[in-house]
């Protein structure tokens, strides 16, 4: 093994250890929920390691730095994930390899999702992703749509030819009553899963947890956890 690869099994064993710790603190089993590993601003090589370790799911958040990176890995059975936000020029390229889009937060780009996915002949799955922090009407500044808007997106999603609602996704905010408090963030999160999934009994994706807050995530109920750092290591720069 290189040292590359065994960092990288190293750090996984240890993120997978959290996550059956936390499932285990809870009562919930381990299969129950997924690691994502993001591997944003890192290259190809690492996908190839990760995917060789056992990741089946990986997700990006730029599709200039995802592209060529899908494109390379593309003999891997991986899943990808897109999870930054999304300009809708960038739809087309993005529904070329992604398999879930977890950042859908507003009309205009459900409807460049779907019109890129019927002409892809793909289906797309999407996640709505909710701005804990944003009011009513806005959306939050790292993306999002503030709860309000879930409902309408949701049913804009559900109507769209090629794309499939999956659920919601969130990232804990870092301003607002909810900034430092993950968990209640994530409980948050579980209501309105649990308030879709009613209408949408099909939308049982719940994406939330990163590095540093997977065990909230994991204790409030989510099916899907985001992991870059503690897998790949500290970013250097933007991402
Ligand atoms: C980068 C990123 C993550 C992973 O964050 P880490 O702190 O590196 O685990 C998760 N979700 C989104 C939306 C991201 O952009």
């Amino acid at each position: 093994m290189t040292d590359r690869k065994a960092q990288l099994a190293a750090n996984l064993a240890q993120v997978e250890e959290r996550i059956t710790s936390a499932c285990a603190a809870v009562g919930r089993k381990r299969e129950e929920v997924t690691l994502i590993v993001v591997t944003k601003t890192y290259p190809a090589s690492d996908v190839r390691m990760l995917h060789e370790l056992g990741v089946r799911h990986v997700a990006e958040n730029r599709d200039q730095d995802a592209a060529p990176k899908a494109t390379a890995c593309a003999d891997l059975s991986l899943t990808w994930h897109f999870v930054g936000q999304l300009q809708t020029n960038k739809v087309r390229s993005v529904t070329s390899y992604a398999d879930v889009v977890q950042s859908v937060d507003r009309i205009k780009l459900v409807t460049a999702l779907s019109a890129a996915a019927v002409r892809a002949e793909r289906e797309l799955g999407c996640l709505i992703q909710v701005a804990l922090d944003a009011e009513s009407g806005e959306r939050g500044e790292r993306g999002g749509v503030a709860p309000d808007g879930i409902e309408e997106l949701a049913a804009a999603v559900d109507a769209a030819e090629g794309l499939r609602l999956d659920g919601l996704m969130t990232v804990a905010p870092l301003a607002g009553p909810f900034a430092g408090r993950q968990r209640a963030a994530f409980d948050r999160l579980m209501e309105f899963a649990t308030r879709l999934r009613a209408g949408h009994p099909a939308a049982t994706m719940v994406s939330a947890g990163m590095s540093a807050d997977l065990e909230d995530a994991v204790a409030a109920g989510a099916t899907h956890v985001r992991v870059g750092t503690a897998v790949l290591g500290v970013r250097p720069g933007l991402g």
